[in-house]
């Protein structure tokens, strides 16, 4: 089944939910668990050769939703459209076949690597998976070649990951997801569990890679900065809905929904320091599995006002490509009034 469509990937209505853990009070009620709810109703496009940063806290849903997109992990509701496929509905044989199309690069380059195997072994995987390489031969040339591409260098296609600093590991892990020479990438957080002083260059090897190499990514941070320093556009996600999305530059220097401007009050002005009041969000992230009702932002929003509480913002294209879920976006008025 094929949708023709502009954009490389066309996400509609992507839902994921879990089944909460049956507790001792489901066993006695007879009751089932709750869901979680990890992504709602969340639709976007991303056009070949662009970069959507995805933001947002920490369990906000944001790795769920990339994970959803290639099925890593499988959704609960809605459509996803690859270059004209429709993923949702692949078998597994046809799946296997676009995941060489479509790859991931992990948080966590410790976790990702498997200890016991070579670089010749971890990178050269998908070559053997995907019937790009038929001899072990073949395979190795192809690794050192890609293993320079990503800053390694070939004579260390024999070493286990522990033999490398974290950085270095970031680079296996990212000439792992472009050996089988992909188009769409889902980068989830791919520097925040490294040093700060090596992010700057895995970043830079990122934005270089990707002009090389024509890519297309979906790259998922907590950090506005990166967000704002590699994306073409910015999706802001809060509880498993995106309640801000448009091009970069609208997004981060006109935020129009009062959790993005939150965020924004807490990002240092270099070289206006001082200039930005910082918004104090109170209460923590709510769970998913009991969300608040109406706009999800309720509970924590300085803006609320009654009908908040009851009934759920529609998403609303404010300016062209601007897309904002919030009741008083129209106003004009932000969070740092009330602060
Ligand atoms: Fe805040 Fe209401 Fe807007 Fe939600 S809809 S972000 S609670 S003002």
């Amino acid at each position: 089944m094929t949708h023709d469509t502009a954009p490389l990937l066309r996400v509609e209505n992507l839902s994921k939910n879990y089944l909460g853990r049956r507790t001792l009070g489901d066993r006695i009620a007879g009751t089932e668990p709750l869901t979680v709810r990890a992504v709602n109703n969340v639709s976007l496009e991303i056009e070949r050769g662009e970069i959507l940063g995805l933001i947002g806290e920490s369990g906000c849903g944001k790795s769920t939703l990339g994970r959803a997109i290639l099925r890593l992990h499988e959704p609960s509701a809605g459509k996803v459209w690859f270059g004209g496929t429709d993923v949702t509905a692949l078998g597994a044989e046809e799946l296997k076949a676009l995941r060489r199309r479509m790859q991931i690069i992990f948080q966590d380059p410790y976790a990702s690597l498997n200890p016991r195997r070579t670089v010749a072994e971890i990178v050269g995987l998908p070559l053997f998976l995907h019937g790009l390489a038929k001899t072990k031969a073949e395979a190795r040339d192809i690794v050192a070649q890609i293993l320079e591409k990503v800053g390694l260098k070939a004579n260390q296609i024999d070493r286990y990951p522990h033999q490398f600093s974290g950085g270095q590991r970031q680079r296996i892990g990212i000439a792992r997801a472009l050996v089988s020479h992909p188009e769409f990438i889902v980068c989830d957080e791919p520097v925040s569990a490294l040093d700060v002083s090596i992010q700057a260059q895995i970043i830079q090897l990122l934005m270089d890679l990707k002009r090389d190499m024509g890519l297309t990514y979906l790259f998922i941070s907590h950090d506005i900065s990166v967000i704002g320093y590699l994306s073409n556009r910015v999706a802001v996600m809060y509880l498993g809905e995106i309640v801000e999305m448009g091009p970069v530059d609208s997004v981060l220097s006109r935020p129009r929904h009062p959790y993005t401007q939150s965020l924004m009050s807490a990002v240092p002005e270099v070289d206006e320091p001082g200039r930005h009041q910082r918004v104090r969000l109170t209460g923590d992230l709510p769970s998913p599995l009991n969300p608040p009702s109406g706009c999800k932002f309720h509970t924590r929003c300085p803006l609320a006002i009654d009908r908040c509480k009851s009934e759920a913002p529609k998403t609303e294209m404010l300016e062209p490509g601007h897309q904002v879920a919030c009741h008083r976006a129209h106003e004009g008025v932000t969070v740092l009034e009330q602060a």
